[in-house]
């Protein structure tokens, strides 16, 4: 079996090319197949058989010649004394071999080959903004209004991971930019299907399919690399090992990483207002997406938690993917903002294309206020690199066509800019409060292994089981006002300790009682915060039923006053 490419990127330019849109074409991709790929299509296709010059350009290796050879393009360092120069390279390359020479010559040199004789023009790799300072952006814009480039039938294409990277917008204008998928369809199952055949996989149609799903978004060479490691490990293509090595590869962008769902709602204690809400609002209608088309109703994309650390936001989220079924993506937003100037955009650029490919997806976004706001920083800063991250995400939060199930969380939602709280980003708002008397006894339960239908296996006690949930109630419960769910968890692990270090085989009543002495809480300053959370979620919860439900269940704000507290 043939290894069969997808040609349709490449012919979507030649044909933009031909229309005389612009002899300017820039396809968006840096992966090595891809670019072998169009240099021989160049060299050998038909199409460009009236061309007399072919040249390439590569920032580390200079300009040079492309022809065919036998085995593929060769490439021919090009031998013009003016274009080199010496300085750095000739310290870190060895003898003999091209230099890094001045982008702004080689466009000089070009000019007149473009401009005068049928001439493809190939710039592979260029990634940095110092190249858009060299002439390079005049010179694009000069080349694709010059009547004789177009009438010599000349051609320039562009290949780089992100066209805004290395042009501006004005520029863009007179260019054709044509996004490259990483792989098709076809593509994988043609890969997955010569692949086999090579190391001897049986494989049915319905096998190459399943492999072909799971394989998505990856690009030609890391699909080569997972089926044959895949094929190492199990001598097999098995899906859950594929999906795994995926998760990996896409764990080394650095940008995502795909979680299994643990937890269910069964492993959250209490906020019943928000599990209710959710299951309308959201599971039912993912779940029965022809009956919310029937009334003509979307399906949810964006979900916004905010609420004070350690309420259980992130815990929701994923339980949410459970319900659902759906795969679990974080966006690590902190791997996001890279070091290197002009890296941060382009891993958002692919964390948005990576969470695509692999929706329907809940993709979390925790901290989502770290994209920061709207404002008009200067040129070529590190701030205008947020910026374009900001503008990145908002554009994809608002992009009609989003797969992705986006559920971002904030402590600060008053620190959010505007855009992210206008209608049509976020469907719905949800605030996560305190938990209350009734909430606080589900969480200690769910962390003893209590909790009906919960994950977590019972830590033996000195008490029966059914007498748990009721010393939890009379006992424990009133001691732990003002602790925040994290803090409820972190009490339970307290006790355990105490019982492990006593090296007792059963948790005592004692140990638990022992652990909210332990707890010191500012309880002035924690009740200025739950006030504070009141008033954000009137301020930025529009829903005035759910609102009423979520204040209604646990009477936290205003009963408890009486009880006694046992944080200091
Ligand atoms: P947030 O995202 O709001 O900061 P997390 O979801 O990370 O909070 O929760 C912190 C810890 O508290 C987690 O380990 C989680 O298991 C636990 N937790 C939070 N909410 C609950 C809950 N309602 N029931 C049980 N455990 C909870």
């Amino acid at each position: 079996m043939e290894r069969r490419l997808d040609e349709t990127w490449i012919r979507l330019g030649i044909l933009k090319r031909k229309a005389n849109y612009s002899p300017i074409i820039c396809y968006e991709t840096v992966d090595p197949k891809r670019i072998y790929q169009l240099k021989s299509f160049v060299l050998t296709s038909g199409e460009f058989s009236n061309i007399e010059h072919f040249f390439l350009y590569d920032p580390w290796d200079g300009l040079g010649t492309l022809r065919k050879g036998p085995d593929g393009p060769l490439f021919e360092p090009y031998k013009k004394k003016a274009l080199t120069q010496t300085a750095l390279s000739s310290r870190i390359r060895p003898e003999g071999t091209t230099e890094i020479p001045q982008l702004k010559g080689i466009l000089k040199e070009i000019d007149g080959f473009l401009k005068t004789t049928a001439t493809v023009f190939i710039i592979q790799n260029l990634s940095e903004a110092r190249e858009a300072e060299t002439g390079f952006q005049a010179a694009l814009r000069a080349w694709a209004i010059d009547p004789r480039v177009v009438a010599k039938g000349s051609t320039v294409f562009v290949l780089t991971s992100d066209a805004s990277k290395i042009m501006d917008d004005f520029t863009k204008e007179f260019v054709v930019v044509i996004p490259v998928d990483p792989s098709t369809r076809e593509e994988r199952a043609n890969l997955i299907q010569v692949v086999g055949e090579e190391l001897g996989v049986g494989l049915d149609s319905s096998k190459v399919e399943a492999a072909s799903v799971s394989l998505s978004g990856l690009n030609l060479h890391q699909i080569e690399s997972v089926l044959l490691e895949s094929y190492q490990r199990t001598k097999d293509f098995s899906p859950d090992t594929m999906k795994s090595l995926k998760s990996e590869m896409v764990k080394r962008s650095g940008v995502l990483e795909v979680r299994d769902p643990q937890f269910s709602f069964k492993d959250i204690g209490g906020y019943h207002a928000i599990k209710d809400f959710v299951r309308k609002y959201v599971i039912n209608v993912l779940k029965r997406p022809e009956r919310a088309r029937h009334f003509g109703l979307g399906l949810p994309k964006g979900l916004l938690f905010f609420g004070p650390p350690g309420t259980g936001k992130s815990l929701f989220s994923n339980a949410l993917a459970s319900e659902v079924q759906l795969p679990f993506i974080n966006l690590v937003t902190e791997n996001i903002y890279s070091k290197w100037l002009g890296e941060s955009g382009q891993n958002m650029k692919n964390a948005i294309m990576l969470a695509e490919k692999m929706s329907p997806a809940i993709v979390f976004v925790d901290e989502i206020d770290r994209f920061g706001k709207r404002s008009g920083a200067a040129a070529g800063s590190a701030e205008e690199e947020t910026q374009r991250v900001f503008s990145q995400f908002l554009e994809w939060l608002g992009r009609p066509d989003r797969e992705a199930i986006i559920v971002g969380t904030t402590n600060v939602p008053e620190h959010l800019d505007e855009a992210f709280l206008r209608a049509g980003r976020f469907d719905y708002k949800i605030p996560f409060l305190y938990p209350g008397p009734q909430a606080r006894l589900e969480i200690l339960l769910v962390h003893l292994g209590y909790a009906a239908g919960g994950k977590r296996t019972p830590v033996p006690m000195d008490i029966p089981a059914e007498e748990v949930a009721g010393f939890l109630e009379e006992a424990i419960v009133p001691l732990t006002k003002n602790f925040s769910c994290a803090e409820l968890e972190e009490l339970v692990t307290r006790a355990k300790r105490f019982a492990f270090d006593k090296d007792r085989d059963r948790l005592h009543r004692e140990d638990l009682l022992l652990a909210t002495k332990t707890f010191r809480i500012d309880a002035a300053a924690r009740k200025r915060t739950i006030a504070l959370c009141m008033s954000q979620a009137r301020r930025f919860t529009d829903d005035q039923t759910f609102l009423d439900a979520i204040e209604e269940e646990d009477k936290v704000y205003d009963n408890e006053d009486a009880a006694t507290s046992g944080s200091g």
